[in-house]
């Protein structure tokens, strides 16, 4: 008995498959067109892996190695079907990937969504559209398959009218791979006509590498005829490439919706001989922030597709790039990890790497370098840090929040800041804090300000090991603002200094009594010229951690030891002079502990006794009403 016998099950979509369903169909209702374009691509896709199984197992190909895509319709039963014999999918598989979204990030895409129509149908374009987006146009769709390997009578049916359910059945299918048919929908009719799937091919689907078949035309037709090129478009000249080609490309090997932003094709001849095409998309992928994000370079040899994001090909903080290495030197049966020691990757690595970063310097020239910055700008950052060979390129890619400007937009790059600094400044100075509007107000800036002199701003994540990495850029050293003693270098002149030192003098003795105060708290108290409108700050001292970092390596599960910070008084600021002659210790106590809660606060940090600190402030204010 054949197992083909069996019943339909019916079973039901992911909850988050229902709701893409329906977010796809109201957004792309004038786009219908380009479920076409993605059902194709599956089927290069599964002929892709076909062809990369049989490397090493030659018998799946079952005698039958032409692969190829055929697109059928019938007017008056208006149906489309799109049939491949690619690699097919088992009865698990179809579960797996028709019944389920595997991506990662999948929970938190859908956290995103607005509700917003018209928002979400560009983040859906972000997302990928998919095997789904047959349902734009089809009220039912029938998918069947067999897996390459797989005897006839495991083949498998699936069925369904997109609203929340499926059924599943086992079929006979001679044929290796898949069979979709699609039901269109009355408003969608006119997709069945050849002419009409014809130019949607040429528009979407021409640079598949497998024959796309259609049916003949003509009174006496009978047969098939392949309606696109079929050959790599890598492969070609670039001048005979139009930017629509390159674009349907790009939608192609990443599964984005929308065009790319920028992209570079070249060819390598010579000892070592390969073609790279590489693009950056117009918006982050969604799932870039994950750890083990796709990497997104697709590897040939020889024209013939190897495997997806091959991430021996690029760095980590460029995994928001996509697009295919093709190379000539390479066996055709590589693995992983032979790539991971193979020379040639290397040398193409290193020059694909160098190749980005020129687009990337080509799109800095221009006016939007903004929308790049906003995408991408914080995995750019990691270069520096994992990249030394190439952290000058990548440094002056860079851009920055100053208090020149004093907006939360990164538009100022190092050589902007090093163009405006004053004559006698050697360094390049930075504050950093949790978020913009913290760096923004740190009391670290005052004398930065009164003094004109220009501060990066610096509240990403990453921005405290990106500083640190950088060590300096054009010869001048990155120093932070909140890190040791105040060093303006050439900048204060020595009257400043001569007068400091008689205040240091003059206010020793308020420094001693706050220092046994305080004890627990700080590791010193001193007094500053760097403040004039805060009476007190905090500082660490030059070689450790920042506060910052302390509270981002804590909050990263890390066990740090927290250093403790130093104090720094403002003396020209009433409250500190009227402290030096305060009489009562314990008022004294209490302002000194304010005076250090203060600090901390304004600095973005967490009060360890945040009721004791409203307590006392109540109590200042009390006396001075008595
Ligand atoms: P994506 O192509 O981005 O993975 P899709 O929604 O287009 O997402 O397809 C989901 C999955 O379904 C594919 O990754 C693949 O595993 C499977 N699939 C879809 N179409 C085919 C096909 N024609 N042959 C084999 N597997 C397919
Ligand atoms: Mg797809």
């Amino acid at each position: 008995m054949s197992s083909a016998a069996t019943q339909p099950e019916t079973l039901g979509f992911q909850t988050e498959i229902t709701q893409l369903l329906d977010l796809m169909i109201h957004s792309l209702y004038s786009n219908k067109e380009i479920f076409l374009r993605e059902l194709i691509s599956n089927a290069s896709d599964a002929a892709d892996k076909l062809r990369f199984e049989s490397i090493t197992d030659d018998s799946l190909l079952e005698g039958d190695a032409e692969l190829k895509i055929t697109v059928d319709f019938d007017e008056k039963k208006k149906t489309v079907t799109i049939r491949d014999n690619g690699i097919g999918m088992s009865r698990q598989e179809v579960i797996d990937h028709i019944g389920t979204i595997a991506k990662s990030g999948t929970a938190d895409f859908f956290k995103s969504l607005t509700g917003d129509n018209q928002k979400d149908a560009q983040l859906i374009g972000q997302f990928g559209v998919g095997f789904y987006s047959s349902f734009i146009v089809a009220d039912k769709v029938t998918l069947t398959t067999r897996r390459a390997g797989l005897k006839a009578e495991e083949g498998v049916r699936w069925e369904s009218d997109g609203k929340g359910e499926y059924t599943i059945e086992a079929v006979e299918k001679a044929e290796r791979g898949t069979e979709i048919v699609l039901h269109l929908r009355k408003e969608a009719k006119e997709f069945a006509n050849g002419y009409r799937l014809r130019n949607i091919i040429h528009t979407y689907s021409d640079h598949i590498t497998l024959p796309v078949l259609l049916p003949q035309e003509g009174e006496e037709a009978e047969g098939y005829e392949t309606v696109n090129s079929a050959t790599a478009l890598w492969a070609r000249d670039k001048k005979d490439i139009s930017d629509e080609e390159y674009n349907e490309f790009y939608k192609h090997i990443s599964h984005d919706f929308e065009p790319p932003m920028a992209r570079v094709h070249s060819k390598v001849e010579g000892k070592l001989e390969y073609t790279s095409l590489f693009y950056i998309p117009q918006r982050a992928p969604f799932d870039m922030w994950e750890r083990d994000s796709r990497r997104g370079v697709k590897l040939y040899v020889k024209r013939v597709f190897i495997m997806d994001d091959a991430e021996q090909l690029l760095p980590p903080y460029l995994r928001f790039i996509r697009g295919i290495v093709d190379t000539n030197d390479l066996p055709l049966n590589i693995s992983r990890e032979i790539l991971q020691h193979n020379q040639s990757i290397d040398k193409i690595k290193s020059a694909s790497i160098k190749k980005i970063l020129g687009m990337i310097e080509g799109l800095a020239k221009k006016d939007n370098y903004a929308e790049f910055w906003t995408q991408f700008g914080r995995v750019l950052k990691e270069g520096v840090i994992d990249d030394a060979a190439n952290k000058e390129r990548i440094a002056k890619l860079l851009r920055f929040s100053t208090t020149h400007e004093n907006l939360e937009e990164q538009t100022v790059s190092l050589q902007d800041y090093v163009s405006r600094m004053q004559e006698k400044q050697d360094k390049i100075y930075y504050v950093v804090a949790d978020n913009f509007n913290t760096a923004k107000s740190s009391p670290h800036l005052e004398v930065f300000r009164d003094k004109g002199i220009e501060v990066l701003l610096l509240s990403d994540q990453i921005d405290e090991w990106l500083a640190s990495h950088l060590e300096e850029f054009d010869g001048k050293r990155l120093q932070s603002v909140s890190k040791g003693a105040l060093d303006l270098g050439e900048i204060e002149d020595s009257e400043d200094k001569e007068k400091a030192e008689a205040v240091n003098e003059e206010l020793a003795g308020l420094v001693t009594r706050m220092k046994e105060l305080l004890e627990d708290l700080v590791k010193d108290v001193r007094i500053t010229s760097r403040l004039s409108t805060s009476p007190a700050c905090l500082v660490s001292e030059e070689h450790e951690m920042g506060a910052h970092m302390e509270r981002l390596m804590k909050a990263a599960g890390q066990d740090i030891r927290t250093s403790k910070p130093i104090l720094e008084i403002n003396p020209k600021h009433p409250i500190v002079q009227r402290l030096d002659s305060e009489q009562d210790e314990d008022l004294f106590a209490d302002w000194s502990r304010i005076l250090f809660d203060q600090a901390l606060l304004s600095e973005g940090g967490k009060l360890e006794d945040p009721a004791g600190f409203v307590h006392r402030l109540n109590e200042m204010f009390l006396s001075m009403t008595k």
